[in-house]
């Protein structure tokens, strides 16, 4: 794909825009566990990015990136500002005007890396991390429906990354069941649990991969313990090694729960978003399976 002068116009008018109208929501986000700027100081950035954005679009598109990526240093100010430069200057540094999709993904996954060295930080730690890594991954993943699924993975990472509530895993063989069942949870049940999912396995077949799992179980990490919901045999064997091939630490705060995917997935995330123990969780989960 061609990102001619117009197109870079477009995207970066785009992108802040976005920021500017979620500025409240950010603020929401960082008055739970931070100082409740980051909404403000995001929309000061962003201002700046469209006030001067015919200069900053003008040149080519990785000469572009790096202009927004220092606007947003110099005007975002917080922990934010250099992070968010650092996504978008490195970016800048591996993106030409013509991009492929595996080029797009390739650079978006070292612009996060350069992300997690300046910020010393991990997925996990409930930061713009948790959204970037698994939206990288459906980015690099490509297929079907691609910007449904990357605005899908943004908006459920997104929403629940800062809950305190016990997470819940779905593992199912096929990665449509899997996402289709994610989604079922995120509507009914709504935003107070953090999610994991996956399926398919390591060559994208149906099945199962025990890297997947550990990763779905990072993503929807809690202090108060993760509940893994699988569909057949396979998915249980695989999850079960994946708990036990996680640190020492968090190994004991995760449980495979014995129930049907589906019903059990929306009700322990039920459970769960009432504040409920692992324990709990599991137990509301495993009533559903016929004695
Ligand atoms: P400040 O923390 O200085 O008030 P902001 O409120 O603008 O700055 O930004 C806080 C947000 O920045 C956090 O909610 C988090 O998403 C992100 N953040 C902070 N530190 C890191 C880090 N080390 N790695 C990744 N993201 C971070
Ligand atoms: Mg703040």
């Amino acid at each position: 794909m061609m990102i001619d002068r117009q197109a870079r116009k477009l995207l970066f008018e785009t992108v802040a825009r976005r920021v500017i109208a979620s500025a409240e929501e950010l603020t929401d986000l960082d008055r739970a566990i931070g100082d409740g700027d980051h909404g403000t100081n995001m929309r000061r950035g962003f201002e700046a990015v469209l006030a001067a954005v015919d200069e900053l679009s003008a040149k080519e598109l990785g000469e572009s990136l790096k202009g927004v990526g220092t606007t947003l240093v110099m005007k975002v100010g917080g922990a934010s500002g250099p992070l968010y430069g650092t996504l978008f200057m490195s970016l800048g540094k591996s993106l030409a005007d013509e991009v492929t999709r595996e080029q797009a993904a390739e650079a978006f996954a070292s612009a996060i890396e350069a992300v997690k060295a300046r910020g010393k930080s991990d997925v996990g730690q409930k930061t713009m991390l948790d959204v970037l890594f698994p939206v990288a991954r459906v980015l690099r993943e490509g297929g079907d429906d691609l910007t449904a699924r990357l605005k899908e993975t943004a908006r459920i990472h997104g929403r629940t990354s800062m809950s305190e509530n016990v997470g819940i895993v779905i593992v199912s063989h096929s990665a449509d069941v899997a996402r289709g069942t994610a989604l079922m949870v995120e509507q009914m049940v709504g935003r107070e649990v953090p999610l994991g999912w996956c399926g398919g396995d390591p060559g994208g077949g149906i099945g199962t991969s025990v890297e997947a799992i550990m990763k779905a179980i990072d993503q929807a990490w809690s202090e108060r313990g993760v509940a893994i919901l699988v569909d057949l045999g396979g998915a249980e064997t695989n999850s079960e090694m994946a708990i036990e091939m996680l640190p020492e630490e968090r190994r004991d705060r995760v449980v495979v729960c014995n129930a049907p995917v589906v019903e059990g997935a929306v009700m322990a995330a039920t459970e769960a978003a009432s504040g409920a123990t692992l324990e709990a969780v599991r137990r509301t989960a495993e009533e559903l399976t016929p004695v």
